[in-house]
């Protein structure tokens, strides 16, 4: 799939420079913009793969734009920068940012960039979703280890019977061990109202 990008600079021959390289390479630029504020609407509006965005811009400068961009989306940035930005960039680190690209741009240095800017942000998308099917699964595992811990008590079983119990039930039912021990435990959460 073609990445989509955002471009973001205010001189405009340098933009219609970058646009073209970024185009030649197969890459759809999507939206321009000239300003901070401009960004930050378009990125809402077009939701792109990756914005590449200059520092020093007028309205809202490019660091300030991003921030705005980062606090409620999830877009990679590859900031444009010039070189006597250098160490006003250090500090201003930004978990979204994932590149800084020293002017002035060429082939060469554009589109290596933009490629490990989507692969590194594509693998951050990874390990997210790699995070929240194991937050899933450890959830799933609190669960079938209370209604364990129930049956042990309610019936005094050991573990072994407790779990077996459950095996069974899920298997003969066809329905997951998580979804058994969720019945467990809401019967014993409603026996102890009555109670
Ligand atoms: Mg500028």
């Amino acid at each position: 799939m073609t990445a989509r990008i955002v471009l973001v600079e205010d001189e405009v021959i340098l933009r219609l420079d970058v646009k073209s390289l970024l185009e030649d390479a197969g890459y759809d630029v999507v939206g321009e913009a000239g300003n901070g504020e401009k960004a930050i609407e378009l990125a809402y509006k077009l939701k792109p793969d990756l914005i590449i965005m200059d520092i020093k811009m007028p309205k809202l400068n490019g660091l300030k734009a991003s921030q705005i961009i980062t606090a409620s989306q999830n877009i990679p940035i590859l900031m444009l920068t010039a070189y006597s930005q250098r160490e006003f960039i250090a500090k201003a680190k930004q978990k979204n940012i994932v590149g800084y690209l020293v002017k002035p741009v060429s082939e060469a240095n554009l589109i290596p960039a933009v490629e490990v800017a989507l692969s590194q942000a594509s693998y951050v998308r990874e390990c997210e979703s790699k995070i929240v099917a194991l937050n899933g699964k450890l959830q799933s595992r609190k669960v079938v280890e209370r209604a364990k811990g129930i049956l042990m008590k309610e019936k005094s079983w050991d573990e072994d019977r407790a779990y077996q119990k459950m095996r069974t039930i899920s298997m003969n039912n066809q329905i997951s061990l998580e979804k058994v021990a969720k019945t467990i435990i809401k019967k014993y959460e409603s026996q102890k109202q009555v109670n």
